[in-house]
């Protein structure tokens, strides 16, 4: 399905393949330049980028603004580590709270060092503030989550390609039904620390929860005295035309995740966000990371803040999306099974007569777009908030006609 490989290509694909370990199986494809919503490969083909790295490049290859402000920076200051204080932690984690409308930040690298972060608090909060009795904390999560890739994460996922053969498997989580507010309220105990959830399932191909499910989680958890942790480092961030996947109901948790995204496309920036009254809980010499908070990272990071605060791609995101919607549902019974759609993220089920998902992918890529398949017969569809309407339609004419070949 995959266009024939040039040379040049095939020759850093093998040299990949030799030296890089096999935890990937990229799409055939070697791109060396990005710009706004299109890449270019090595032999100067072009194509439509509807992954956006998962989220990370919400604003597009090379914005100039984030450009800007990482370069600027770059011939300052870089990294000082947290032993000394930097110029440009306290802005970022000022103007990030305001826009969390939370008190302070906990500044990581990776999604998953933010999940890990956001344990770590949620088990603290537990002992110090709430009382559980010492050793005794859990979390409940999801059936279908995905927070990561570290060992405590992956033992809590039930996806047996995260899981098997990675144990022991750290105790301490519970789960749950994705979507089912009565399951959580069921399955709280007096040791319950925490509700973890991603407001919006990205890796299980965009799974929309029930409406009324995130307000249903505020109501028990505050009810409850447990914290609730919203997973937003792939929702969050104007993806789904709101700043949060939270704000769809009007709902704020006790802590953010946030990640992606939040580097501008450029750098690894992760973080927890919350009140005082919760993340206070974590004292000086109990959690850190070398490059957490350092000033290259704050000054893209707050960059992104400033961009984010304007709300313009969140509008962006929200009138595409509507775009994006209308169109899909044209595509059901046209070798889609399914699709559900949140602002502009789509999780499209193709229909097995068709292909797998990996196969529409590969023929995608060969007309010029790229998207990344998920879990077999799922393709996801996240374009970064800049693509124009005329780019999206071109796109999904080239996926009209995989699907009709
Ligand atoms: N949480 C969610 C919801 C994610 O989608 C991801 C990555 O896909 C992560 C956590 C982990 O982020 P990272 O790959 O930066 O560790």
């Amino acid at each position: 399905h995959a266009p024939a490989l040039d040379e040049a290509s095939s020759r850093v694909i093998l040299d990949e393949a030799q030296h890089v370990a096999h935890n990937y199986h990229p799409l055939p494809v070697v791109i060396s330049r990005g710009e706004g919503s299109w890449v270019t490969d090595v032999q100067g083909k072009r194509y439509l980028d509807l992954l956006a790295a998962y989220s990370a490049l919400n604003f597009g290859h090379g914005h100039p603004a984030i450009l800007a402000a990482a370069r600027e920076q770059l011939d300052r200051l870089t990294l000082t580590s947290r032993a000394y204080h930097n110029d440009q932690l306290g802005a970022f984690a000022g103007a990030l709270a305001t826009l969390c409308r939370k008190d302070v930040v906990l500044p990581m690298n990776t999604g998953a060092e933010a999940v890990e972060t956001g344990i770590k608090v949620a088990r603290a909060w537990g002992y110090r503030t709430k009382g559980i009795p010492d050793g005794q904390a859990s979390i409940i999560v999801a059936d279908g989550n995905f927070h990561g890739r570290t060992t405590t994460i992956v033992g809590f996922s039930d996806d047996p390609s995260a899981r098997d053969d990675f144990g022991p498997y750290a105790p301490g989580f519970v789960h749950v039904p994705y979507g089912d507010a009565a399951a959580i309220e069921a399955a709280i105990t007096p040791h319950t620390a925490a509700v973890l959830i991603e407001p919006i399932q990205g890796e299980a191909g965009v799974v929309v929860p029930p409406t009324g499910y995130l307000r249903a989680v505020r109501e028990i958890t505050t009810r409850e005295n447990v914290l609730f942790i919203a997973d937003e480092i792939q929702s969050g961030l104007g993806r789904v035309g709101t700043t949060f996947a939270c704000d769809r109901e009007e709902v704020v948790p006790d802590l953010y995740l946030l990640g992606k995204a939040l580097g501008g496309g450029i750098l690894p920036l992760s973080a927890v966000v919350g009140d005082r009254a919760v993340l206070g809980v974590i004292q000086p010499g109990e959690h850190g990371s070398t490059f957490g908070g350092n000033p290259l990272a704050c000054a893209v990071g707050l960059r992104v803040v400033e961009m984010l605060a304007t709300g313009e791609f969140q509008r962006r995101a929200a009138a595409l999306g509507e775009h994006l919607e209308e169109k899909l549902q044209s595509f059901l019974g046209n070798g889609v099974t399914a699709v559900r759609v949140a602002g502009l993220w789509a999780g499209i089920d193709i229909d097995p007569a068709v292909g797998t998902g990996r196969e529409v992918a590969e023929k995608l890529l060969a007309r010029g777009v790229l998207v990344k398949d998920t879990h077999g017969q799922t393709i996801r569809v996240a374009p970064p908030l800049v693509i124009r309407s005329t780019e999206l339609d071109w796109a999904l004419e080239q996926l009209r006609v995989v699907l009709a070949a």
